[in-house]
């Protein structure tokens, strides 16, 4: 058994988020350490050992497997009509010439989830044994950055979405396929909350140990000390920029990142024209085909009194991305300047920014589950369009865009205690 005590001592950490330096106190179980200048979450909630999140983890993986033993939809009007499964959904996006789009689908679904929970059980199997096992150290690294990409809960509200609205002009049946997607959704976002990075780190390979001079409360940047982007241990910066625990580059400082950020929010704005103005999907309806924009889609939900569903793809598909989009542009403008004086709630701009992202994937997943279910040839039929490629992109390139972004640059004149 490995010693889970040992990660419980006080060691020194470096906020990823503000480059503050601080002691990382002794946790009991179920607290959570957060940094105290930016109030980022560093570490927790501290787990007595990893078979929490291992059940869980194992839970969804069952789950994730019975998705694909039944049947996920069934759709009818005037007796036509036709049952999907899962994997139809990416199929139907395949048969309609999106093959980009099928991959998004399964992957932010299933595939990187799927990946994501079995990686997590081998290490954390691991990590409780005290056994060293081969590629544990890379797999640990490369599961944090895969987390924003796992939209499973996303998915689940694009369902919903689209079957409110086809519900009134068509039967609709909810197979066991459905049930059992939405209880691994709600246990893969358990397992991401139970899972305590730090400790499950420090149980598969030791902290670098750094220089006796270095302080808390004063920053990594004017200490030397830089943070990996993998296992978060801070570490003295080396020729190569790697980390010695797990061998990730680190987190650079510098205007390279930011022009980079600056690029991918170019690049989203000029995506986001042709995503309104050519049609996302074109409903058939008793031999005639109507394309629907975004903004058009919008307004004839809300024209047919369908209110809470307009107010859900105009929120997810129009006020999110471009109110992203104009924050993180902001945000770059003053991180350029070097900093500004109200670094607080310039970070709670950026948190906010980067958890709702996701949630503009909706519109997509709707047109990708009508695409597949409402099928009934000129009676009524749904496909998607090319708005959807387009609008698809803008949310991942904006996703990117922020986690690109060196929210490290928002602190730079904020007091630390080392002026
Ligand atoms: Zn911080
Ligand atoms: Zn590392």
């Amino acid at each position: 058994m490995s010693d889970f005590s040992r990660s419980a001592s006080t060691r020194p950490a470096l906020c990823r988020e503000c480059d503050r330096v601080m002691h990382l106190p002794a946790r009991a179980p179920g607290e959570a350490a957060h940094c105290p200048r930016c109030h980022h979450h560093v570490a927790g909630p501290a787990q007595r050992d990893m078979q929490r999140p291992m059940a869980w983890a194992l839970a969804s993986l069952v789950l994730l497997g019975l998705v694909f033993a039944f049947d996920f939809l069934s759709f009818s009007t005037r007796g036509v009509g036709h049952t999907m499964s899962f994997v139809d959904a990416a199929g139907a996006m395949l048969g309609y010439d999106y093959p980009s789009l099928a991959a998004i689908l399964l992957a932010t679904t299933v595939l990187l989830p799927g990946a994501y929970l079995a990686a997590l059980l081998y290490i954390a199997a691991a990590a409780q044994s005290g056994a060293r096992v081969p590629g544990a150290l890379v797999l640990a690294r490369m599961l944090r950055p895969m987390e924003p990409w796992m939209m499973a809960d996303v998915f689940i509200v694009g369902v919903l979405v689209s079957l409110i609205k086809v519900v009134s002009l068509a039967e609709i049946e909810i197979g066991a396929s459905f049930v059992a997607f939405c209880g691994y959704a709600l246990c893969l976002l358990r397992t991401l909350m139970l899972i305590d990075w730090v400790t499950l780190w420090d149980a598969l390979a030791p902290v670098p140990p750094l220089a006796p001079e270095v302080r808390a409360g004063r920053s990594g940047r004017r200490q030397g000390l830089v943070v990996c982007a993998g296992c978060d241990a801070p570490f003295h910066d080396n020729p190569h920029h790697r980390c010695p625990r797990c061998g990730r580059r680190h987190l650079s400082h510098g205007a390279d990142r930011l022009q980079l950020t600056w690029a991918l929010i170019v690049t989203a704005a000029i995506l986001y024209i042709p995503a309104n103005v050519y049609p996302i999907m074109a409903v058939t309806t008793l031999g005639s085909t109507d394309p629907q924009t975004i903004v058009g889609g919008v307004i004839s939900l809300a024209a047919h009194g369908s209110w809470p569903i307009a107010l859900v793809i105009f929120v997810a598909s129009i006020v999110v991305p471009i109110s992203k989009i104009a924050a993180l542009a902001w945000l770059c403008r003053i991180a350029g300047r070097g900093g500004h004086a109200d670094s607080r709630s310039q970070m709670r701009l950026y948190r906010l920014t980067e958890k709702i992202g996701r949630w503009s994937m909706i519109d997509v997943f709707v047109v990708a589950v009508l695409g597949a279910l409402v099928q009934a040839g000129a009676l009524m039929a749904i496909r998607p369009g090319a708005a959807a490629l387009a609008f698809a992109a803008v949310v991942v390139v904006t996703m990117i865009a922020a986690l690109t972004f060196d929210t490290r640059a928002l602190w730079r004149d904020a007091p630390t205690g080392d002026r």
